[in-house]
């Protein structure tokens, strides 16, 4: 008997019988450790009508003690994380310390959200027009849906979820189906933090729970992160429905190395952001563009390094990168690895030949270099440990490159030219831009967000405009006259 992973839903583990279930894998044995159940509408229903009943009380709700709250969820997040990050390692493969990390960025969103009171103030003018004051008021928007993916089962949800409760609403979490039990240690600390039922529920499933979600006539705003394909979906779907959506999308990153910059400090980055997480990061480096005539130079320092890395289980404290997270999956970024050989481009470092104990879903380290712009190794977001470089005659080659990357989610440029950084980030058409730091990922009192199909909505993800898209403005224009000021005047009011 496998364990079973089922919804969470008014503060309590869903007690239904599923009609579709799915298989939760651990990647580096491939035997299946869970079997999750699938929502159908049903449970779509349930958890929103759930989370509707909540929304009064925690609307009403005091900021402090709202972000009392959170406060105490940040202290048992902090206090539990080596429990949440085996939980991570075990369905999706990443090593424990990479796990770790997640979560260390993930509490740095809760701390954020704590800070609501200072977040949620609004404008006050006294005497905006004589005896009138103008105000605003900062209100949630309802019930909100998030809906995030296998690569990051805790920090992503956390992006959104502490947000969206700090300013008042109530959320239905529809968390990947491949990784489901983060959601669901998360949900479970949130209740032992305070969190009233229903204010947080979980939804397991695939598409039919998105599809539920994003035509539901009581959800109001919909947070996804995912690939462009279903981003770009969800988006026009959601916002048809008459939603607000932020979808956050997939990604190429490239890091453009320029002769000057240090080849060293810029091959241990390249690794570093190429295969951990075994490439499975929005914001991991899959192109290296080097600037003539440092590639050659380039190319070997980075297969130098890739082949001290220690692939194996994420739960041996000597493994430096996990397996990839199904079995699916793998053989689909392996099968890159062939079309970039047929392709003609030079296949440095051959991460095909990886042998590692057991059934995991393994594939090695690979570097290909002399990549075109045409090659689908170039084109298509592999999203595993495939780095490929590419040759580029200047600076300006290299731009113009990068700009016409249909992604726009992060890039790096390593130099010790200031003047050709500043330029770079004027220029780039990228979201996030990391100068000589290749995984730029803003802190929580920022924003997160691509440009161009990374992202589609307008607004980013977590910090200020995190708190701007979970709530609506009210402005209040107000005056209490004294009865002789009475009188009727059809024209229209002007300020005095
Ligand atoms: P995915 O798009 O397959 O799935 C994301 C979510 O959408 C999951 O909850 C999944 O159940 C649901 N889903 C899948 N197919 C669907 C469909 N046809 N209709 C409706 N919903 C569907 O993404 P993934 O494989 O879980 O995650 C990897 C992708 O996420 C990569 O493309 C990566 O770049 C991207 N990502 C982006 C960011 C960012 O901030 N831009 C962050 C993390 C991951």
């Amino acid at each position: 008997m496998t364990q079973r992973i089922s919804h969470w839903i008014d503060g309590k583990t869903w007690a239904g019988v599923p009609e579709r279930t799915g298989e939760v894998f651990d990647p580096a044995t491939g035997e299946v450790r869970a079997h999750v159940d699938f929502a159908g509408d049903g449970q779509v229903d349930e958890a929103v009508a759930a989370a509707a009943r909540a929304f009064p009380g925690w609307r009403d709700t005091s900021l402090a003690a709202r972000s009392r709250v959170l406060f105490r969820f940040r202290d048992l997040l902090a206090q539990r994380k080596d429990e949440l990050a085996a939980i991570i390692t075990a369905e999706h493969g990443k090593v424990l310390s990479d796990a770790a990390g997640e979560i260390a960025r993930a509490i740095e969103n809760v701390e954020y959200a704590c800070g609501a009171p200072q977040m949620l103030k609004g404008g006050f003018s006294e005497n905006a027009s004589t005896n009138v004051d103008v105000y605003s008021i900062a209100q949630p928007l309802g019930v909100v849906g998030v809906i995030s993916p296998f690569n990051f089962p805790a920090m992503v949800p956390l992006w959104f979820v502490p947000n969206a409760l700090a300013c008042g609403n109530t959320v239905v979490l529809k968390p990947s189906e491949k990784d489901p039990s983060a959601s669901l240690f998360i949900a479970e600390l949130f209740a032992e933090a305070g969190l009233p039922d229903g204010a947080l529920n979980v939804l397991h499933g695939d598409k039919v729970a998105v599809d539920g979600l994003l035509a539901h006539p009581v959800v109001k705003a919909i947070s996804f992160v995912g690939s462009t394909p279903i981003a770009r979906y969800v988006y026009e779907t959601g916002t048809a429905h008459g939603k607000r959506v932020q979808a956050l999308g997939g990604a190429k990153n490239h890091m453009v190395v320029l002769p000057d910059a240090d080849l060293d400090l810029a091959a241990d980055a390249a690794v570093s952001a190429g295969f951990g997480s075994a490439g499975e990061r929005c914001m991991a480096v899959s192109v290296v563009v080097a600037v003539d005539p440092i590639g050659d130079e380039l190319v070997d320092k980075i297969a130098a390094r890739m082949g001290g890395l220690r692939v194996g289980d994420g739960r041996s404290p000597d493994s430096e990168m996990g397996p990839l997270v199904t079995a699916a999956h793998r053989d689909r970024v392996r099968s890159y690895v062939e079309d970039g050989v047929s392709a003609g481009a030079s296949l440095v470092v051959d991460g095909r030949s990886l042998e590692v104990d057991g059934g995991g879903f393994w594939l090695g380290p690979t570097l290909f270099d002399h990549v075109r712009a045409d090659m689908s190794i170039y084109t298509d977001e592999i999203f595993g440990p495939v780095l490929s470089v590419v040759r580029a005659g200047s600076y300006d080659d290299a731009l113009a490159l990068v700009n016409a990357s249909p992604y726009g989610n992060g890039t790096a440029l390593f130099t010790n030219d200031g003047r050709a950084a500043r330029r770079f980030q004027n220029e780039v058409e990228v979201g996030m831009v990391g100068l000589n730091v290749p995984i730029p990922v803003p802190v929580g009192y920022y924003s997160f967000g691509g440009w161009k199909d990374s992202l589609f909505g307008d607004s980013h993800a977590y910090g200020p405009e995190g708190f701007h898209f979970f709530t609506r403005t009210k402005v209040v224009t107000s005056r209490w006259p004294d009865p002789s000021q009475g009188g009727v005047n059809l024209g229209f009011p002007r300020n005095s």
